[in-house]
This record gives C-alpha cells, structure tokens and sequence, in this order.
C-alpha cells in the first residue's frame, strides 16, 4: 500500500510539474489588434500572474494604447482576463485579454481559473466642487485649442473628458487641414486667397453655409497653421484635395494622418501648460444663472463635480454615432452604422438645447458610401479613385462609383441588403498603400481568381467573371457604356489575386449643430447670445451647409477652438 501511495505521490508531483510548465517563466502570445498584431509577455510566480507587457503593437496612438497603458496592470491586479474593455478601444482590448488568455494556456495553466470578476465597486458617490475661469466639455480638437488658447492667455481651464482618452472624431482625421494664403503655399509658388478658399467652402456646400461662418474660417486659417508651428505641431506640406480649386489641404511632413498627430501635439501641449483634463467624466448639465451660463455638472464612476466657471465651451463634437438621434432628424438613416468613435452621441445638442440654444442645419448628415460594417472602417474613395468597382449581391455593378458620396450611398441601398462589394486587385493594392490596412485588419476576403473570390463571398461566379470582363473591356475602350463613369478608368482589374471588401454606407459627419456667431457665442433659435456659452468644432452648425469639403473639418476645430478660447478669455478677462 505504502509503494502504490508513493508511487501515487510522484506521479501526482509530476503532474502538477508539467502543469506548472510556466512557473516563474514568461510566456508570450499574440492577437489580432486594431492596426495589425499586437504581442504580450506574461510572467508568472506558480500561476500568479506578476507582469503582463505588451512588446509589439501598432496601434492607434491615444486610443488604443490607453487600453495597452491600462488593461495590463488590471489583469495582474485583478488575476482576470475577465475584464472590461477600454470603451472606444475595443479591438486593443480584445487583442490584449486573448493575448494573455493563450500565454496562460502555453504556460501550462488553465485560463477559466482566471475568469473571476472584480468584486463590485462602492457605487456611493462623493461630490465635489470645483471653481475654474473656463470650463471646456470635450478634448476633442476643438477642445483642446480652445483649452491652449485660453491658458496662453493666463486662464485658469479645466477640461472634462467622458472617453479614457482625448482625441474623439479628431483623431480619426486622415487628409489634412485646409489654409489659404500660408507660408507653406507661397514657398511652393501657390496662389491662394481667402476668397477663394471662402468661395470653395460655400460652393461646395451647395451654397446653404452661413458666408460669415465661413469667411471667418477662411481668414484665420493661415495663422492657426502658424500656431500649429509654435505648439510643435508645424503642417509642412501642401496637397490638393476635393473641392479645393488648387492646393489648400496641410499635412505633417511625410503626409502622416493629421488626426493622430494633432492630438499627439495637443495632449503633450496641454501637460506642458498643466491644464486639468478629468477623463472618465461626463458633463450632464451647463448650470445657468438666470441667461448666464456659469459652470457644468459632470460625473464620474466615483464623483459628481460641481464645476463652477465664469464661461462655458461647448466642445463636444457631433452625434453620428447616436442612431436614436440622427435618425430622429434623418429617418432615412436608420440602421446605418457610422464612422465615429463612440463619445460622439451629440450630448452637447441636448444640453444646449436644454437651456434654449438655438439648432442651424441639423438634418444635414454626411454619410459615406464604404464603410466596413463590423469595425466602422471607412474604405477611402482613393481605392474607387485607383480604379476598383462596386458590384452587389449578384455580382453586378450597379451605380457609377466616381459619383458623390450621397449618389453612390443611395445605390447601394437600393440593392439587395443594402449593401455592395469594393472589388480590386492586386496592381491596385501594390499602387495604394491605404489597402494595406484593410488586408491587416482583416477587412479584405483574397482569391487567386475572380471565380474564387465570388465563391468566397458567396455570389455568383459567372456573374462576377462577366462583370469584370466587361469593366476590363469598357476600361480597354474607356468607355462605360452601363454606368457612364468616365474617370479613375486607368487601370483594369486583371491581375490576381482579387480582393473584396464588403461595405456599405455608414453616417459620417453631422454638419449641423448648436448656432454660433463669428465670435463662436451660442445663440438662441432668435438669434439672441446666451451669455457665458461658447462653442466650436462638430457640436456647431452652419459652417459646412449641405456638404462639407475634405479638409474642412480640422480647419473648424483648430480655427474655431482657438476663436472659442479667445473669446471666453475675453468675457471672463
Ligand atoms: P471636435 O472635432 O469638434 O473637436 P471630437 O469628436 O474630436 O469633436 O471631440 C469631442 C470630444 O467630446 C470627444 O472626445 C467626446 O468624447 C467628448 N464628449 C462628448 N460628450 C461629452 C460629455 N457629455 N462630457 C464630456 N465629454 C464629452
């Protein structure tokens, strides 16, 4: 008896050694992330977990890696992989947590032994109150000029963020900002001025955007590019985009997407100046005193802020990523996903509303024809401009793919499901570097022929070879005698492998908002100022008018953040 219990003694201590595989080793695994693969090392001390490292990722700065900064030391806290993802950073998250869950199993152990969630947290909320010269709701583009503007200016700010992070839609940006008459443009030998820039602008939204609004933009543009310069944030190139009559758009040297590089440059710009950014906290109310708006109330998982302000800027950014709201002033966009990050639910619109601001243009909603619908991500018209067509269900084109955005979104939902395919193939891809993104995330389905891919995503074969063969011809005869397109007809599609992605409109910016006047004052639906409340960037109407121009966009913030700074400096003094 007492040899078969030693016997059983050793096999079981064997065991357990083997499933002690990982003690005091590290372990490393990798995932699928947001911008390709992202790894972790995880150590262990018998099967606790005491460090979890992610070494390599490529993912988007501010907001995926406020899930690499935070998530990793939850999990060794907590000893779970069963945690919350970072809201807005989902697929880091994700990447992250089944990362370490297959270290876990390489390293010997089980991972449903670490599943347990964190004992609730004391939901009893303390208040606090806080007193400030300019309380900012938003970091955001807007927001954060806005925030430097009004500090350069001796104020004392605070910004109240509800995301983990700052950046919002801001960061999304990828073309640039549009200027007239810079430093940038006359090195190049480009004329410019700002009436035209003022005249493009209206122009290209169908002539419905306010001309005040818009010169104002125009006017300030070149020296917000010049204090762009002095923030580190200098733009130093110069491009031609949409809409533009000659080359206006500014990007960061090399043309890296300004959205990431702008709230790079902010968020170091507003630790430097020490502002006060609360993250995690979301403004529910602007607390108003009689007409005056003096202060927010905001909360967070553990406090509710009294913050009690001489002015108030609204920097929320827009609402297309509320269905319930864009769709109550846009029925026809129900059911659309959207191109935004998931703070931009239009709580600015509401609250403003609340204490009688007045609404300009707010069922004009720019939606864009291909969007990737599981991750949001927008296919750029540059691999429509390099030559790939759309077909539906069937396998057929069905619209001219070079019309605008709101033409080609309308075809598309008029096809079966509502939705189409982006076909290219691989001299596209080898000519647009942009397509390497869709291939690392996942987005494109691959096949050597035309028939392999229709397969792969489940439409008919001979459809989609006939469909290619007539694009092919009518590119040969550059003539498109079914649809009438009569550009981005260089190349045919004839070199395998082929490549589908399959997409369909998504709402992507909301060009109407709150009213303001030039000086970025809110105003009441009869024109009156509220006193006290400023606003810029996406939470305001009227710039854009039925149609906003590429570009545009961050020429908003940064002109009208800084205008929303000044000002509320001004009337605080
Ligand atoms: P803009 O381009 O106008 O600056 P963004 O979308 O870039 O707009 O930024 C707006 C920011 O405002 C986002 O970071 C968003 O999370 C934040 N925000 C929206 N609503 C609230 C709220 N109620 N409280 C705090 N922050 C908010």
């Amino acid at each position: 008896m007492k040899k078969i219990l030693t016997v059983l003694f050793f096999t079981g201590l064997m065991f357990s050694m083997i499933a002690c595989g990982g003690c005091g080793n590290s372990q490393s695994a990798t995932a699928k992330g947001f911008g390709g693969d992202l790894t972790v090392e995880v150590s262990f001390e018998e099967d606790k977990i005491v460090s979890v490292e992610v070494t390599k990722h490529a993912e988007t700065p501010s907001i995926g890696t406020v899930a690499i900064e935070t998530l990793p030391a939850q999990i060794v806290e907590k000893q779970s992989i069963n945690l919350d993802t970072v809201s807005g950073a989902t697929v880091s998250s994700w990447a992250i947590l089944n990362a370490t869950k297959e270290a876990i199993e390489k390293a010997g152990f089980d991972p449903n032994d670490y599943m347990s969630k964190s004992a609730a947290v004391n939901t009893q909320k303390t208040s606090e109150t806080i007193n400030v010269d300019i309380a900012i709701i938003g970091a955001g583009g807007a927001g954060m000029a806005a925030a430097i503007e009004a500090t350069q200016r001796g104020k004392d700010v605070i910004i109240i963020e509800k995301m983990p992070f700052a950046g919002g839609n801001t960061v999304k940006a990828t073309g640039g900002m549009n200027a007239a008459d810079t430093s940038v443009q006359a090195n190049e030998g480009i004329e410019d001025s700002v009436e035209l820039f003022t005249e493009d602008t209206l122009k290209g939204g169908y002539y419905k955007g306010n001309p005040e609004l818009v010169q104002v933009m125009a006017e300030n543009s070149a020296d917000a590019v010049e204090w762009l310069g002095t923030i580190g944030a200098p733009l130093t190139q110069v491009s031609f985009s949409g809409g533009a009559s000659v080359s206006r758009i500014h990007q960061p040297t090399g043309g890296a997407a300004i959205g990431a590089y702008l709230v790079e440059h902010f968020v170091d710009t507003l630790e430097k100046l020490g502002i006060d950014v609360k993250y995690n906290t979301t403004a529910t109310e602007i607390i108003m005193d009689g007409e005056k708006a003096v202060g927010i109330k905001a909360n967070s998982s553990d406090k509710e802020y009294t913050i009690n302000a001489k002015a108030v800027i609204l920097a929320t950014g827009g609402f297309g990523a509320n269905e319930d709201l864009y769709a109550s002033y846009r029925e026809d966009l129900k059911g659309f996903v959207t191109t935004n990050h998931p703070g931009a639910t239009g709580d600015g619109i509401v609250m403003a509303e609340d204490v009688g601001a007045g609404l300009i243009d707010i069922g004009e909603i720019q939606i864009h024809p291909t969007v990737h619908q599981a991750t949001s991500i927008m296919v750029t018209e540059g691999v429509r401009g390099d030559g790939a067509i759309l077909v539906n269900q069937s396998g057929k084109r069905f619209v001219n793919e070079m019309q605008t955005r709101d033409v080609v979104s309308a075809a598309e939902i008029a096809q079966e499901g509502g939705y189409a395919y982006v076909i290219f193939d691989q001299h596209l891809r080898e000519g647009l570097k942009a397509t390497e993104k869709y291939v690392t995330n996942g987005l494109t389905t691959q096949a050597d022929t035309i028939e392999e891919l229709a397969k792969a995503i489940g439409v008919d074969s001979s459809n989609l070879a006939s469909t290619l063969s007539t694009w092919n011809k009518a590119v040969a005869n550059q003539n498109d005698t079914e649809f009438g397109r009569t550009t981005a007809m260089e190349h045919d599609l004839s070199t395998g492998p082929y490549y589908a992605i399959k997409v369909a409109p998504g709402v992507h910016h909301t060009m109407g908002g709150v009213a303001i006047n030039t000086k970025t004052e809110v105003l009441t639906a009869e024109g009156d100022i509220i006193p006290g409340l400023f606003a810029a960037g996406e939470v305001t109407g009227g710039l854009h008018g039925g149609n906003r121009i590429g570009g545009n966009a961050v020429a908003d913030i940064v002109v009208f953040g800084r205008i929303a700074g000044e000002n509320a400096s001004n009337y605080v003094k």
